[in-house]
């Protein structure tokens, strides 16, 4: 996996679990989300009743787990965890829908990986808090009211346009999250270095956080290697001079972009004249997959500007033959 991989694997996650502010009041960054869903649990907790339901949305590793933990600490409720994919039966469930206590928060991540017969039960349980269970098969089938206790689903998507609309009707609160701002990846740093018992800098710190793609999990992994870094260099301290020696050796640059990243970008000026080229073309120039290319590499490069999709393919802006040091054609875009 890339080091600037936003996702996580399964070890990954389990050594995250640490590092989760455990409270709104020290989840940093993301001033609008935080403030609305201030808002909203402070209001459920003074008519002591549960909130709306809450839909997150963005990228990987931007919290949005991290935030469901938080809204059922806040609301001081237990949380039962599971994921779209996880549930591929409208009875997987019913059996959890059947089981949550009053007040409890069900928190569905990849919400938009659930299976359609699943999420029209989930539609009525999210309104009517009613599932109906269906009791035998074919014209005989019943289906049997299951009245349900208030509860509080947190759904968690990176893509909230595949949601259907009845389902995303049923969330009475969108928090949208961003990538965050250096400055408050570097406050996330300076927090976890300290609950890791590492030693820093404020520079190693601010170096790191600039290089994390304004993703918490980029910035939580590579203070893991620099740490690494520092630690079999006999420093144990993180700071600028062990930030940015582990950086190069992972081939992270000043920016964030990766070997691959840089590849394509290189290829895009230097064989194709910037373009526009079609994707497969670039892909082959890369030694990639097309698919690797489009959902690994791109979505960076076009957020922060190096790269741009045209009708005729892809083609690098004024900023991608910058970054790599060339003079730029003055056709290029940006
Ligand atoms: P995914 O969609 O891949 O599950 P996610 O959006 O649910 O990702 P989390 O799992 O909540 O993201 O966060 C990933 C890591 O980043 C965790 O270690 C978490 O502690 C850290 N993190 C995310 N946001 C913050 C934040 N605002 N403050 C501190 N740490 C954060």
């Amino acid at each position: 996996a890339r080091i600037v991989d936003p996702g996580g694997d399964e070890d990954e996650r389990r050594l995250e679990v640490a590092l989760r502010p455990k409270r709104l009041a020290d989840f940093p960054g993301q001033p609008r989300v935080r403030d609305q869903l201030g808002l909203l649990l402070e209001a459920a907790r003074r008519r002591q009743r549960p909130p709306d339901h809450v839909l997150l949305s963005g990228p990987p590793g931007l919290g949005k787990t991290s935030l469901a933990m938080i809204i059922a600490a806040e609301l001081e409720q237990p949380i039962r965890i599971t994921s779209g994919p996880a549930i591929q039966h409208a009875g997987d469930l019913a059996a959890i829908l059947s089981s949550l206590a009053e007040g409890e928060v069900l928190f569905l991540d990849e919400i938009h990986r659930m299976a359609r017969p699943a999420e029209e039960m989930l539609y009525l349980a999210m309104e009517d808090f009613r599932v109906d269970v269906v009791v035998g098969k074919g014209p005989g089938a019943t289906a049997i009211p299951l009245e349900l206790p208030p509860f509080t689903v947190v759904g968690a998507t990176t893509r909230a346009g595949l949601l259907p609309a009845p389902l995303r009707d049923r969330f009475g609160f969108t928090g949208h999250l961003d990538f965050y701002a250096t400055a408050d990846l570097a406050a996330i740093l300076t927090r976890n270095a300290t609950l890791l018992r590492i030693d820093s800098t404020a520079q190693g710190i601010d170096e790191i956080a600039g290089r994390s793609r304004g993703t918490p999990r980029i910035a939580n992994r590579l203070l893991r290697r620099v740490r690494d870094y520092a630690q079999v260099h006999g420093k144990d301290v993180v700071d600028l001079g062990a930030a940015r020696a582990a950086l190069a050796l992972f081939d992270v640059d000043e920016s964030g972009l990766d070997r691959l990243d840089r590849a394509v970008l290189d290829a895009l000026c230097r064989r194709f004249g910037g373009g526009p080229v079609g994707l497969s073309t670039l892909a082959v120039a890369v030694g990639e997959e097309p698919d690797t290319v489009e959902t690994v590499a791109e979505p960076y490069l076009v957020r922060e500007g190096y790269l741009v999709r045209t009708p005729r393919g892809r083609a690098a802006s004024a900023l991608a033959w910058k970054h790599l040091g060339l003079t730029a054609p003055a056709t290029a875009v940006g």
